[in-house]
C-alpha cells in the first residue's frame, strides 16, 4: 500500500470514528440527500468457503452487527426495490443493501438463515454456468493448484503448458526472480496479462494433473438450482454475475452477448422470472466498458453494480452503481461513514477518503 494511500485511510478512518461514535453520523444523514448504499460480499466464513481467499469472506457475528445497525436507521431491502424506492421517491429513510457475489453454498446454509433472523432482504448475484454445467471458473481452478503447488512451482509448470501464450508466460515468468511468485501477483497477471482463452485451457489441464474433479470442486463450493429457487423462494432477490465470471472490458461485444443477455436468458430459464440485476465480474472500472452497460440494459437488466465504493443517489447512472467490499476487515464505523452520506459529502467537496 502506498503512503498516500495509507494516510487516505487513516484521515477516513479517523473521520469515520469521530461521526460513527459521536452520533454525529444522525446529522449527517438528515442533511444529505437520501442515498441507497450497497454493501458487495461473498460468503459468509463457513466449511464450504474455507479454500476462498479471506477477502472472499466475512464472519457471520460481523455482518449481523452490520446488517442490525444499518436495519434500525435504513430501510434493508434488495437491490431492485431500493433503486425503486431512490429513483421513485418512495418512502422515507434511506435504503441500505446487501449484495453477495458468485453463488456460493454459505448462501443458503449460513446467510439465508442469519437474514431471516433479521427480517431483512438481500441480493444474490449469480454465475450460471456453474449452475448449469458444474464448471467452476478458472479463479477457483488457480487457488485449488496454488494450495497443492505452491506459486514458484505453479509458474514453472503453468507456462510449459500455456506455451501457445508467449507473451503471458515471459510476465508470468519474471514474477519469480523478483521475489514475486505470490498467489496475489499469480492470480492478478493470470487475470489481466494472459490470453483469457490459454489460460483457461491450461487451468483445466493442470487442475486435471493434479487429479482435480471440475463437479466435485463446484458441489463443494457453488450452491445448485434448488438451493437458488430456495433464496428466491424466501424473499431473497436473484441477480445475474455472467455465466463464466469473465473480465467483459476484454471481450467483443458479441462475447459479452454470450456472457450477459445468456446469464440473464439462463436465470430466467431456471428461475421462472426474468432478472432485474446485474453485477460486473471484479467490478473495477478497468473490468467492463460502456460496451458491457449497453449489453446489460439490452439483456434486460434495470441496474449493474461496480465495485468501486460509494453510493447511489436519484438520477445517477444504474448501470454503474458503487459498491463497498465487506470481507474479514469489514469496519461497521466505515460502513456507517458510508450510509449517512458522511463520504458521499467529502467526495461532493473533492475529497475521496473512502477508496
Ligand atoms: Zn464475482
Amino acid at each position: 500500500m502506498s503512503l498516500k494511500h495509507r494516510i487516505k485511510r487513516a484521515a477516513g478512518d479517523a473521520y469515520a470514528r469521530v461521526l460513527f461514535h459521536t452520533g454525529l453520523h444522525a446529522v449527517v444523514d438528515a442533511l444529505t440527500p437520501r442515498r441507497m448504499l450497497v454493501l458487495a460480499g461473498h460468503c459468509v466464513s463457513a466449511p464450504t468457503c474455507a479454500t476462498l481467499p479471506k477477502d472472499m469472506q466475512i464472519r457471520a457475528a460481523d455482518l449481523e452487527r452490520i446488517l442490525a445497525w444499518l436495519a434500525r436507521r435504513y430501510d434493508v431491502v434488495t437491490l431492485a426495490e431500493g433503486l425503486r424506492r431512490i429513483e421513485s421517491g418512495a418512502g422515507r429513510r434511506s435504503v441500505a443493501v446487501l449484495t453477495m457475489d458468485d453463488g456460493y453454498r454459505d448462501n443458503r446454509t449460513h446467510l439465508l438463515p442469519l437474514l431471516a433472523k433479521l427480517g431483512v432482504g438481500a441480493t444474490v448475484y449469480v454465475e450460471t454456468r456453474p449452475l448449469d454445467e458444474r464448471r467452476a471458473n478458472w479463479t477457483h481452478k488457480l487457488f485449488h493448484c496454488l494450495e497443492r503447488m505452491g506459486p514458484e512451482a505453479f509458474v514453472l509448470r503453468y507456462t510449459e503448458i500455456a506455451q501457445a501464450d508467449e507473451r503471458g508466460s515471459i510476465v508470468l515468468n519474471q514474477l519469480v526472480p523478483h521475489g514475486e511468485a505470490t498467489t496475489y501477483h499469480v492470480k492478478r497477471v493470470l487475470k489481466y496479462e494472459v490470453d483469457p482463452a490459454v489460460r483457461d485451457r491450461a487451468l483445466d489441464a493442470l487442475f486435471a494433473e493434479l487429479g482435480g474433479s471440475d463437479r466435485e470442486l463446484t458441489d463443494a463450493l457453488y450452491m445448485t438450482w434448488d438451493d437458488v429457487r430456495a433464496l428466491q423462494a424466501a424473499g431473497l432477490e436473484i441477480g445475474g454475475h455472467t455465466v463464466s465470471h469473465a473480465i467483459l472490458s476484454k471481450l467483443d461485444e458479441r462475447a459479452q452477448d454470450a456472457e450477459i443477455a445468456g446469464c440473464a436468458r439462463a436465470l430466467e430459464a431456471g428461475l421462472g422470472r426474468a432478472p432485474e440485476s446485474f453485477a460486473y465480474p471484479f467490478g473495477r472500472g478497468w473490468d467492463f466498458d460502456a460496451r458491457a452497460a449497453d449489453a446489460a440494459r439490452r439483456a434486460g437488466f434495470h441496474s449493474a453494480t461496480t465495485t468501486h465504493a460509494g453510493v447511489h443517489v436519484k438520477g445517477r447512472d444504474p448501470y454503474r452503481i458503487p459498491r463497498v467490499m465487506i470481507d474479514e476487515d469489514a469496519a461497521l464505523h466505515r460502513i456507517a461513514a458510508e450510509a449517512c452520506g458522511g463520504f458521499e459529502l467529502l467526495r461532493r467537496l473533492g475529497i475521496d477518503l473512502a477508496p
